[in-house]
C-alpha cells in the first residue's frame, strides 16, 4: 500500500466509490469541493514538502504562508497560524460532532483530528457501519469538506498575492 493512501482506512474497497467522493446533496458548490477533498485523502495535494521532493531546484519545504516550519499536511490542516481564522470555528464544531458520534456508537478509541479531517470514515468498521456512515454523511463529512476547501482557497489566495507581489517587485 502506498504510504500516501494510509488515511483511506478499512472502508475503502477497490472498485467502490469512497464515501468522501459522494455527496448527499446535489449542491453544485459541494460537488466542486470533492476534487480537493480527494487529493488530500489520497496524498496528491501538493504542499511545499511534496514540491521539494519532486523539484530539486527548490528544495525548500518551509511553509510559504507563515515561514515557521515545514509545510506538511498536518501543518496545513491543523497548525499554520496564517490559516487560523479559517480553521478555528469549524475545527471546534468538528471535534464536538466527533465526540458525540464516538459516544453514540461507543467507539472505544481516541480519535486523531488529522485523520478525521482527511477521512471522517476512517474509524468505521463493518459492525457499526450503516447508521454511523449515514450520521457521518450528514453531520461530519460536510464540515470536514468545508474546512479543507476553505483552507485550500485561503492558501491559494495568499500564495497568489505573494507571487504577484514578487512579480511586481521584479519588474
Ligand atoms: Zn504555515
Amino acid at each position: 500500500m502506498f504510504s500516501s493512501l494510509q488515511y483511506l482506512g478499512g472502508m475503502y474497497r477497490i472498485g467502490k466509490c469512497h464515501p468522501t467522493a459522494t455527496t448527499c446533496s446535489a449542491n453544485i458548490r459541494d460537488i466542486s469541493r470533492i476534487p480537493i477533498r480527494l487529493k488530500i485523502l489520497t496524498g496528491s495535494y501538493i504542499l511545499q514538502i511534496k514540491r521539494a521532493v519532486f523539484n530539486n531546484t527548490n528544495p525548500d519545504q518551509t511553509c510559504m504562508l507563515c515561514g515557521k516550519s515545514d509545510e506538511t499536511l498536518s501543518h496545513f490542516l491543523l497548525v499554520c497560524t496564517e490559516l487560523e481564522n479559517i480553521r478555528m470555528t469549524l475545527t471546534r464544531e468538528i471535534i464536538e460532532v466527533c465526540s458525540v458520534l464516538f459516544a453514540k456508537y461507543e467507539l472505544n478509541t481516541k480519535f486523531d483530528l488529522l485523520t478525521i479531517l482527511i477521512n471522517p470514515y476512517y474509524y468505521c468498521s463493518q459492525w457499526n457501519s450503516k447508521n454511523l456512515i449515514s450520521d457521518i454523511d450528514q453531520l461530519l463529512e460536510p464540515l470536514c469538506r468545508c474546512l479543507c476547501y476553505k483552507l485550500h482557497a485561503k492558501r491559494y489566495q495568499l500564495l497568489d498575492i505573494q507571487t504577484r507581489t514578487i512579480r511586481k517587485l521584479a519588474k
